[in-house]
């Protein structure tokens, strides 16, 4: 298959709202479950290692009118809460047999909740992450969350979730993040073979297909991203900050990039590259997730920890990926985000590194007001 065709099919995979590959995957595996989890972070591992499809829902994007899920909340909620609800209003969702939901903002929790009253017959749980790192108790008490978790996997007909299985899965998704830096890493230094729209679809296709097919698919595009062509263009680097959970529309995404950014890093679908470092495979691989999650995350606008402080992570990212700005991309009403772009800011502006704040949705078919404003960013940064 030409290699340039990689991004089409990406592209259609993020786009497919009936979700046919996760159909297909239930053809060839009968009894099979399908989890979906609702951004930010679920530990796909346990799932994977009960026999089940981890599924990462992303929102309707731009393919979906709401039509019925307005009537379920108020007015200043984000996007993908509701384009969440629609797609199982509209019989999206029949391919799953559970969801999950985590602490990551109160409109998250609220979902969980609402999809739980209107779909009584699918499993929907809600996973309590700690909040405190710092605390002694964290590990623990999140190891107890896993181990409820495997409980109802298994008495939905799941395999028994071994440690040997674990620790399997826990190989292939460290595989999976692996690739993922790499390629995250490639785009960093060649911005010019590979657009962020591309490695965007690339990434994100790992929501909707297995691991195994995933990294696959990641290794086949690392080997040949350097035999492309593509001469360096005349463009700004950037960072993209803010769309960790709700995603930017990809014409966005390409749009940035159009008008003279190479956006060099981003947090887009973060939670596919959720851990800096391996996860360690050990006799208790359960507490090697909790552990994890509390001492190897990505810092993130949904995730505390006041051991390290999120806006250094941004000034350190910023630094590493050699940027010449940040464009903040934040989805509207995500009040984690907009919370966190308050210290973010403060800490660029001690540091002088430019910056634009942006506000998206996913449903939007206009895009002439964001291109003068990334079009006066980019001339301001060039000419000052
Ligand atoms: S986009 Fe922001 S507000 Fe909306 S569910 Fe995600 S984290 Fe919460």
């Amino acid at each position: 298959m030409d290699f340039e065709r990689t991004f089409d099919i990406g592209t259609d995979l993020v786009s497919d709202l009936d979700f046919a590959r996760v159909r297909q995957w239930k053809d060839q595996h009968p009894g099979g479950a399908v989890i979906g989890y609702f951004p930010v972070y679920a530990p796909a591992e346990i799932i994977h290692a009960a026999g089940m499809l981890p599924v990462a829902l992303s929102g309707g994007g731009d393919r979906l009118d709401i039509q019925h899920a307005d009537a379920r909340f108020g007015s200043f909620i984000c996007s993908i809460i509701k384009t969440t609800l629609e797609m199982g209003l509209r019989e999206h969702l029949t391919v799953f047999d559970g969801v999950l939901f985590s602490s990551i903002c109160d409109s998250a929790r609220n979902l969980c909740f609402v999809m739980k009253r209107n779909f009584p017959a699918l499993y929907t749980d809600f996973l309590h992450l700690p909040h405190n790192p710092s605390s002694a108790a964290s590990i623990d008490f999140l190891a107890s969350e896993y181990r409820r978790l495997i409980q109802e996997l298994e008495r939905m007909g799941g395999r028994p979730v071994t440690a040997e299985a674990l620790n399997e899965s826990i190989l292939l998704y460290n595989r999976n993040r692996q690739l993922t830096r790499d390629l995250y890493r490639f785009r960093c230094q060649n911005p010019h073979l590979l657009r962020a729209w591309e490695s965007y679809v690339l990434v994100r296709a790992g929501n909707v297909i297995p691991v195994e097919e995933h990294n696959q698919l990641l290794q086949d595009a690392l080997a040949q991203l350097p035999s492309r062509s593509g001469r360096p263009r005349d463009s700004i680097r950037i960072v993209a900050e803010g769309a960790f959970c709700e995603q930017p529309p990809l014409d966005l995404i390409k749009l940035v990039e159009d008008v003279g950014c190479y956006v060099v890093d981003d947090d887009f679908a973060i939670g596919r590259s959720w851990f800096v470092e391996d996860v360690p495979t050990e006799d208790d691989p359960i507490h090697a997730l909790a552990e994890s999650y509390v001492n190897r995350a990505v810092y993130s606008s949904v995730r505390h920890d006041f051991r390290a402080p999120r806006w250094e992570g941004l000034a350190t990212k910023v630094k590493q990926a050699r940027a010449d700005a940040v464009l903040f991309l934040i989805a509207k009403f995500c009040e984690p985000a907009y919370f966190d772009y308050v210290l973010f800011k403060k800490k660029l502006d001690e540091i002088g590194v430019p910056h634009l704040l942006l506000e998206f949705e996913e449903k939007q078919f206009t895009f002439d007001r964001v291109r003068t404003e990334v079009e006066t960013f980019v001339e301001s940064l060039v000419f000052d």
